[in-house]
């Protein structure tokens, strides 16, 4: 048998981190398995389908690493409709499911509570198609529904505590755990790997299955992820796009390793692994069944441990979007043709050891690229104090003097102008600092005036004096 899996999101908002995590586990499953991964998206709900967020999905998949054109699809739910309402047919015909037009408050009258579900009124009045009405699913009244988890043993569930479910709509169409359930099937689905929220769904999609006579997927529910105060990830309340981290600057690679980490480890005491290890590693039988937490700060670290392991041209390579404003990504605060490549490529590999996200990268740089820098006020009033102007004067005129514009002899020569009123290099170069860059903290100073240039840098200091009139 080959294995196929899905994975079947449905296209009503941005990509949340959590199903990248799932379709990585789909993704490696099915390469373990030697079998098919297939991505179906579940476009049913057209209320809140939009093609623009379809298109989301595949490119934040592409960006993961589940590339188009390496997988089946995308297939899209609402192609499979004829199929769907076959199959709300044919559990009607075998008496698998019934007609019933109770409304809400018919039901709560009855059973004279407003929290019990469905009372069966309709079970056995014979009542027929018709509009308005909705079909239900005859569930057993005895026995329990066993369902086989990869990870969660197997979850048993009394079927008399299992409700007559709607399984298609007064206006005749079938509802999403109906559709979900055949297109399964008519996908030749072995393994449903996917978020523990469906896990309350599946003793009912297990019974359709059985009513449809086939015999039903493995299953696999993976852990819910949560926030550090242990609540379910929100778009309402947590940052939770995976658009959303690439334009901040996470790399694929860090991102997919720290997904993978949420309710599994590789072995020995490794976290940040390559990729092939994790392939080669990852067991979905192992993955812990508890709540996963998404700890965004160790997220923030693993993505610097990647940015510092870049050969640097590739780290040039990956910050280009963050100094240009490609796409999606904010335009930096420089006009374009005051961007320079080559002065980039001077400082990068001071940057890069400084930086947890790719973005992060324009503070450090903008000294090099506006026109004058952007002065940060509340670090100019800390930073220039009395004697800063007098020593801003006494730097211009060694910098000046200098034959050699270089790092060493600028450090050299400031150091000089510190000693000379007993300062150390570090109070020394600070007014220079802030007169230069705009800011307090910074790349190493030496080296940022190098690439500068002597002309500009005099330009700025002199500027900063001025204002220190
Ligand atoms: N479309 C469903 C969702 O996005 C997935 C259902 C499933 O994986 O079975 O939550």
């Amino acid at each position: 048998m080959t294995v196929r899996v899905r994975f079947a999101p449905s296209p009503t908002g941005m990509f949340h981190v959590g199903g990248a995590r799932s379709a990585l586990q789909n993704w490696i499953y099915a390469k373990q398995q030697g079998g098919v991964f297939v991505l179906r998206v579940e476009d049913t709900d057209a209320a809140r389908n939009k093609p623009e967020w379809t298109e989301g999905i595949l490119s934040a998949l592409d960006w993961i690493g589940i590339s188009r054109g390496s997988y089946e699809g995308p297939h899209f739910q609402s192609e499979n409709a004829g199929e769907h309402r076959a199959a709300a047919a044919r559990l009607y015909e075998s008496g698998r499911a019934y007609y019933c037009d109770c409304t809400r408050e018919d039901v709560q009258a009855r059973t004279g509570s407003q929290y019990q579900g469905y009372d069966g009124y309709h079970r056995d009045r014979d009542l027929g198609p018709g509009p308005g009405r909705a079909l239900r699913f005859r569930t057993p009244d005895e026995g329990a529904t066993v369902v086989v988890d990869l990870i969660r043993g197997e979850p048993t569930f009394e079927n008399r505590l299992i409700e007559d479910f709607v399984i298609a709509r007064g206006d005749g169409s079938p509802v999403f755990l109906l559709a979900n359930v055949v297109d399964d099937m008519t996908m030749g689905i072995t393994h449903v790997i996917r978020a523990e929220e469906h896990l309350p769904n599946t003793p009912k999609q297990q019974l359709l299955w059985d009513a449809l006579g086939v015999k039903p997927p493995v299953w696999a529910h993976v852990p819910v992820v949560v926030n550090e105060k242990r609540q379910k990830l929100s778009k309402r309340r947590d940052k939770v796009a995976l658009e959303a981290y690439r334009e901040e600057g996470y790399l694929a690679d860090a991102m997919r390793n720290y997904l993978m980490l949420l309710g599994w480890a590789p072995s020995g005491d490794r976290e940040i692994v390559p990729w092939s290890v994790i392939e080669e590693e990852f067991r979905l039988e192992e993955v812990n069944p508890s709540p996963a937490f998404f700890d965004e700060k160790k997220l923030r670290a693993f993505n610097g441990e990647y940015i510092r392991a870049l050969p640097v041209a590739e780290f040039i390579d990956a910050c280009q979007p963050w100094l240009t404003g490609t796409g999606t990504i904010a335009p930096p605060p420089w006009q374009p043709e005051e961007y320079d490549v080559e002065a980039f490529a001077a400082v990068a590999p001071l940057a890069q050891t400084r930086l947890a996200v790719l973005s992060e990268i324009v503070p450090n740089v903008d000294f090099l690229f506006l026109a004058s820098p952007l002065i940060d006020e509340a670090a100019w009033t800390k930073t220039m104090k009395d004697g800063s102007a007098e020593l801003l004067d006494d730097a211009v005129a060694a910098f000046e003097a200098l034959e050699s514009w270089d790092a060493e002899s600028l450090k050299s020569t400031l150091e000089a102008v510190g000693a000379d009123r007993g300062l150390k290099l570090g109070k020394t170069q600070a007014p220079v600092r802030v007169a230069v860059t705009g800011r307090t903290i910074g790349l190493p100073l030496f080296e940022s005036l190098e690439v500068l240039g002597r002309e500009r840098t005099l330009t700025r200091m002199r500027a900063a004096r001025l204002r220190l009139v």
